[in-house]
């Protein structure tokens, strides 16, 4: 099945200039991913808080961007797809933390 969720990809800033609930508890992590919806920066399924993960759970924003390191890919955890990104992605307005 194709994913249907391209209404919830909008044009975002990214909410931290890392992920916003590590930097709140002076966590580190390994990927950070964007949400298209909103804009909340989180940390990958690697990391050890998984905070992309469970921003989707308690939100229901279906897609993500692979957002540090820069990647063109993105993921929709409905479908559990893979999109492409090319050309869309979204800027890094805030380099301290991207890596
Ligand atoms: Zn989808
Ligand atoms: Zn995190
Ligand atoms: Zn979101």
């Amino acid at each position: 099945m194709p994913c249907k969720h391209g209404a919830a990809i909008r044009e975002v800033r990214p909410s931290a200039d890392g992920c916003e609930e590590c930097l709140n508890t002076g966590d580190t992590w390994v990927h950070l991913r964007i949400c298209r919806t909103c804009g909340h920066v989180g940390c990958c399924d690697s990391s050890k808080n998984r905070h992309a993960s469970k921003h989707f759970l308690a939100t229901g924003h279906p897609i993500m961007e692979s957002y540090s390191p820069p990647e063109s890919w993105g993921w929709c955890y409905i479908d559990e797809e893979m999109l492409d990104f090319t050309g869309r992605q979204t800027p890094h307005p805030l380099p301290r933390y991207w890596r």
